[in-house]
Formats: C-alpha cells, sequence, structure tokens
C-alpha cells in the first residue's frame, strides 16, 4: 500500500510514483481543489504525489519571446511577476482577482488548469485568449500541446502525465480579462470574458483572441465575435452589439450561483468592459 502523500526528490520521481499508483494515485499541488473533493462527491482516498517541493515547477522563465510557467507557480507569484506587461494583462488579472487573498497564495496554475470539471477558472480563459501552450512530463516523455487540446485530454490523462510548465509567446499587443462575480456565488465569477488584441497603423484591429468561461462547462473562444471585429476601429459600443447578435453562440449552464440565462445575458456587457480597457491601455 502507498504513502497517503509522497514527497518526490525530482520530476522524474514524480512521473514513476505517479504511474506506479496508476487510478489510485494523483498530483497534489495546492490541494486548494483537492480538499474540497468530498463535497463533489469524488474520491478523497487517492495516494497523492506531492509537487509543491520540486524547484523546477516553481519558477518564471521570462525572455524577449516567451513566458515559461512551472506548474506550481502560485497566482501570487505569477500576478506579481508578470505586473506592468501590457500584452499579458488579462493573465495578470485573473491571477490576481481569482478566488481570494489566501486561497491566491497556494493555488497553482498547473492546479487550476488540471482541475477538469471546473467551469469557472480565471486562467483558463486568460490563457486561452494568449494562445498558451502546456508542456507535460509524460512516462514516455515530454509533450507540447496548444491549451484548447490539452482541455479536451484533461480527463482522461494517463497516470504519470504531470503538467510541467505553461508557455506564453510574447507578441506585442494589449490584453483584458473582466469577470462578474455575485455575491451569492461566493468567490467563483458567474461570466468571464478575455480578450487579447493587436492594432494595425490605421487603428483598426488586426488580431484578436476572445475567451469565454464560466458560461458552459468548458471555457472556449468566441470565433464568431473575433471574426466581427476584425479590421474594425476598437469601439466599445460596436463590440457590445457585435456580441448581442452573437450571444447565442453561447448555452449557458444552470448552476446554484446563476441560472444559464443570465450568464449569456451578461456577456455583452463584459465584452463592452473589456473593449473599453483594451482602449484605456493604449
Ligand atoms: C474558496 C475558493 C474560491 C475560489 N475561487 C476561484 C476563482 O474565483 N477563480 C478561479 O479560477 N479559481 C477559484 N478557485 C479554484 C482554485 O483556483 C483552484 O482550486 C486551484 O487553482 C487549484 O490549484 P491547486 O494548486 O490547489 O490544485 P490541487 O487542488 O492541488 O489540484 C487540482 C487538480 O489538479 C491535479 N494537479 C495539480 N497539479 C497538477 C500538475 N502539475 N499536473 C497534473 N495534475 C495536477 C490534481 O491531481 C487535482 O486533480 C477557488 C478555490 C477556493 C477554495
Amino acid at each position: 500500500m502507498s504513502d497517503p502523500l509522497y514527497f518526490p526528490s525530482s520530476l522524474t520521481d514524480a512521473v514513476a510514483a505517479l504511474k506506479e499508483r496508476g487510478a489510485d494515485g494523483a498530483p497534489m499541488a495546492g490541494a486548494t481543489w483537492i480538499m474540497r473533493a468530498p463535497l463533489r462527491h469524488e474520491r478523497f482516498d487517492l495516494a497523492y504525489v506531492a509537487l509543491s517541493r520540486l524547484n523546477r515547477l516553481r519558477q518564471i522563465d521570462i525572455d524577449d519571446r516567451e513566458i515559461a510557467i512551472g506548474a506550481c507557480v502560485t497566482h501570487a507569484e505569477l500576478a506579481a511577476a508578470i505586473v506592468g506587461m501590457p500584452a499579458l494583462k488579462a493573465l495578470a488579472t485573473a491571477a490576481a482577482s481569482a478566488a481570494n487573498p489566501a486561497v491566491r497564495e497556494v493555488a497553482t496554475i498547473g492546479g487550476n488548469l488540471c482541475a477538469s470539471g471546473f467551469a469557472a477558472s480565471d486562467l483558463v480563459p486568460a490563457l486561452l485568449c494568449l494562445d498558451a501552450e502546456v508542456e507535460l512530463e509524460t512516462p514516455a516523455g515530454p509533450e507540447r500541446m496548444r491549451l484548447e487540446g490539452f482541455l479536451t485530454v484533461r480527463r482522461t490523462l494517463e497516470p504519470g502525465c504531470l503538467v510541467r510548465r505553461i508557455v506564453v509567446q510574447r507578441t506585442p499587443g494589449r490584453s483584458a480579462h473582466i469577470r462578474l462575480p455575485l455575491r451569492k456565488a461566493g468567490d467563483y465569477p458567474v461570466a468571464i470574458v478575455s480578450a487579447a488584441l493587436q492594432l494595425a497603423m490605421d487603428g483598426t484591429v488586426s488580431r484578436v483572441h476572445v475567451a469565454v468561461g464560466s458560461v458552459e462547462a468548458e471555457a472556449r473562444r468566441w470565433e464568431h465575435l473575433e471574426k466581427a471585429l476584425i479590421g474594425q476601429p476598437l469601439n466599445a459600443n460596436f463590440a457590445f452589439r457585435m456580441a448581442e447578435e452573437h450571444a447565442g453562440d453561447f448555452k449557458g449552464r444552470d448552476g446554484v450561483e446563476a441560472p444559464g440565462w443570465y450568464r449569456t445575458k451578461v456577456l455583452a456587457s463584459l465584452v463592452r468592459r473589456a473593449v473599453t480597457e483594451l482602449q484605456a491601455q493604449a
């Protein structure tokens, strides 16, 4: 029988320990999602492999080309490391405003992306709009995939697969992250819009990514809205009208904190706020 909590000495050791434990084991990072497993009626009797002492997973490497964030970097550490970088503002805001200060001190980026079934993640839409990639450590060696792809396979990762780093290219431009928390929803936002864009010399939108979180079970890009904004001047009221026109692209999930129709209804105003903020970043 394996220890209920094992502290591996290296990443290779962690992968081997997880492979050995199979379906009865799981990685543990900040444990803020794991600790609530009984509330979600999920297994809580797993043999956990703790990642928090693996220094390689705690590093943030920033160069001119990209930013590579170790899976065990906490929300608070991430927000502090990238504050003041306009292209990464969406990510900095997501990391700085998710949950509450105590949770942000321990909850990690890797744990957030691997909490499958968690629809209200702030980091996921922020990273989707920044076209992030996920680096995995697996028993067969390292693997790298786009975040969109990772979200579709994260539930079915083989035992022994770990998120190692999240990589974001440092393209020029600006970004924003707007969330709507409701008092009765506690610390979870009921809808999120993250957007990243670049403007052409004439002030029109030359590249834009918009991602929506917490509205449906999985966060995803809003492609019809992106198409409507390309080639247009950056205008909050125009963006609002286009968002209203395409709001039917989403089918809001009903939850105790908000009904599905409400989550889609608020999207256009979140888009207007996002564009207003993007204009202000000029
Ligand atoms: C009160 C409260 C309020 C919250 N509010 C928000 C909010 O507003 N916005 C928001 O985004 N989040 C919110 N959260 C969720 C929080 O962000 C997540 O619980 C947290 O990000 C998970 O990270 P963790 O390090 O604690 O993961 P853990 O709980 O340790 O793990 C989560 C899952 O990921 C797996 N895992 C962990 N690390 C890895 C890895 N490197 N590779 C593979 N699998 C891994 C674990 O096995 C587990 O299945 C809130 C949480 C709480 C408790």
